[in-house]
């Protein structure tokens, strides 16, 4: 019997999370919930998706629009199995309450505090860790860009210290009401909150992040600097240690792809539906070693690189694939993501 899931919230990230559940094999999309009619409501429906309405939203506001609403997210959660909460940051934790009352299990993101679940989740760093829990939280798109890497370059070779400068891209392409749209704003904590974030599905790695935010909305970019504790032979091993694992993406420097607009255009070349690149986009000639330290950097695309957690920690908490590789195997067949070695 195929996992029974609900989406509530069907915005930036809620809507590639329920197109991902739709395609997996173990999983059926009950339905989707939005707050007010939209293109994104109508959207769904077009998919052939159940509408539900959620927060202070009206049905009658949805009927008058002409869309066929199937009741409010209660109706929804009394259908599912368990919810994935895509809510607007703070929100989702606001949305516990009715979870618990209910007593259907819940994904959260990374906009809420990291008390919202069990455990904090990313599928490289933590899966057999977070096996049968009721409450995860698939951690931010820039934690898990770096737990992911950070958890190829520690079990493999030991990290004595990793020092990450995030440079964020403003506000997502849909938004309009975010910037800056001409400046450079340096985020002024030390550290960011990434770095403690990282640390919430690796705990003890001793890492220190320093994020500024560019006026970009394609992709984030993180300059790492990584003294490790054993020595890779050559930069030849790190590129093979990478592009080894699930969700990388090397580029050679014969693929000429400059920057995040290169990235975005390889993308859309591949026809990726909203040009969605969910791995972590590292480049050959971006890794230097020198001793026992590396530089590289990873560009990491911000609405999309959860997604994949998404469905891995459906899999993780009701324990339909107890190995995370093959979940994780699973889950980038069914959403084309570039294969091991690529
Ligand atoms: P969004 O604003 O694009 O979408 C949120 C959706 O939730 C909207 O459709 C909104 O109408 C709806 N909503 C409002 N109130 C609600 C309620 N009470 N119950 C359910 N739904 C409600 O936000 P987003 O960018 O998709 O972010 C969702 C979560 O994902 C946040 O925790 C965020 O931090 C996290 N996240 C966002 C990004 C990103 O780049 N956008 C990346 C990684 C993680």
């Amino acid at each position: 019997m195929a996992l029974k899931v609900a989406v509530n919230g069907y915005g930036t990230i809620g809507k590639r999370v329920a197109d991902a559940v739709a395609r997996q094999p173990d999983m059926t999309l009950v339905g989707v919930t939005k707050t007010r009619p939209s293109f994104e409501a109508r959207s769904a429906l077009d998919k052939g998706y159940r509408l539900f309405v959620t927060g202070e939203g009206k049905a009658q506001d949805f009927e008058q629009a002409g869309l066929t609403v199937s009741g409010g997210v209660e109706d929804l959660l009394r259908e599912a199995e368990v919810v994935i909460d895509a809510a607007p940051g703070k929100i989702g934790g606001a949305n516990r309450a009715l979870y618990d009352r209910l007593g259907i299990p819940a994904v959260f993101q990374g906009g809420e505090k990291s008390s919202v679940a069990d455990h904090s989740f990313s599928a490289l760093a933590n899966y057999a860790a977070c096996l049968g829990s009721r409450r995860l939280r698939v951690v931010s798109c820039n934690t898990t860009g770096i737990a992911r890497a950070a958890s190829r370059l520690s079990s493999r070779y030991g990290v004595r210290r990793w020092e990450a400068t995030l440079v964020r891209r403003a506000a997502d392409p849909g938004e309009s009401k975010k910037g800056p749209i001409n400046g450079i704003l340096p985020g002024l904590d030390f550290p960011s909150h990434h770095g403690p974030d990282v640390q919430t599905v690796l705990p003890g790695l001793p890492i220190h992040t320093t994020a500024l935010t560019v006026s970009t909305n394609l992709m984030h970019v993180h300059v790492n600097q990584v003294q490790l504790e054993r020595v890779p032979a050559d930069v030849e091993e790190l590129v093979r240690v990478f592009s080894g694992s699930p969700r990388f993406k090397v580029f050679e420097a014969g693929d000429h792809v400059e920057g995040t607009p290169g990235v975005v255009e390889w993308a859309r070349d591949l026809g990726r539906p909203r040009y969605d690149i969910m791995e972590n986009v590292l480049w050959r000639q971006g890794i230097h070693l020198a001793g026992d330290e590396v530089r590289f950097f990873q560009a990491i695309h911000q609405e999309s690189v959860v997604v994949p957690e998404n469905v891995d920690a459906l899999r993780a908490m009701f324990r339909l694939e107890t190995d995370p590789l093959r979940s994780m195997a699973i889950t980038d067949r069914t959403l084309g993501l570039s294969p091991r070695g690529a």
